[in-house]
């Protein structure tokens, strides 16, 4: 029987080669925010070493212990994170993806710096201007990918979006590339259950998969 796991890849495979690209080019970040860290095993005895997750505390509960029993584990933040919590995430996450205020961004250069730790970063922008949401406004994107390169020199492989629910996506997928394009960033976190082959087709090179793989969460 075909896993949830191997459907996904394989519908992340079609469209990727729609789009001139291999599968292997797209990273699948598994999202395991509320699973249990047996759900979870189950997804890395499949081979599936890429995860994400939204709250720092969550995370620190789980993922000690998982990475001391499966090598090159990667994880990625990609929830809201406050500023008092950016030492213990550094010592969670390989990757932030949510960086999405300046002072956010001050923490995690200061704090690298003393802990002498690199975390890959991404820039959240708020292509729909959602009060609700998190995210940099997209007129501001450009000033802040600068500030956070060029003045407090972090890590930053690319950006991050969450478009508006209930809306066409491909409009946001779009944006999030030019943006991306103009300030000579490769990479690009868009796509989740709903939509992961349309923002492959989009140019997404990282899609961020929850429900497709683990089933329905039960709480948030
Ligand atoms: C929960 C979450 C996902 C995964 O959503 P699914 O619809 O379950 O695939 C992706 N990105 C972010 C930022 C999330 O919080």
């Amino acid at each position: 029987m075909t896993s949830k796991l191997e459907t996904v890849n394989q519908n992340i495979h079609s469209a990727a080669i729609i789009s001139d690209r291999l599968g292997s080019d797209i990273t699948l970040v598994a999202v395991s925010k509320t699973k249990s860290s047996d759900a979870i095993t189950a997804i890395l005895d499949e081979g599936h070493r890429t995860f994400g997750e939204n709250k720092v505390q969550e995370a620190a509960g789980k993922w000690p212990e998982l990475r001391s029993l499966y090598d090159n584990v990667e994880l990625h933040l990609i929830g809201p994170l406050q500023s008092n919590k950016v030492r213990h995430a550094l010592q969670i996450f390989d990757v932030i993806e949510t960086v999405d205020r300046p002072k956010l961004a001050r923490a995690i250069a200061r704090i690298s710096a003393e802990e002498n730790i690199t975390c890959l970063c991404y820039i959240q922008i708020n292509l729909g201007r959602e009060k609700q949401k998190a995210g940099i406004d997209p007129a501001e994107a450009d000033s802040f990918i600068t500030m956070c390169r060029d003045e407090l020199k972090l890590p930053v492989i690319g950006l991050m979006c969450i478009p508006p629910a209930d809306q066409n996506p491909t409009p946001y997928f779009s944006q999030l590339k030019e943006i991306a394009e103009r300030n000579g960033l490769d990479k690009l976190s868009m796509g989740m259950s709903s939509d992961y082959e349309t923002a492959i087709l989009c140019g997404a090179t990282s899609v961020r998969v929850g429900t497709a793989i683990f089933g329905a969460r039960s709480f948030e």
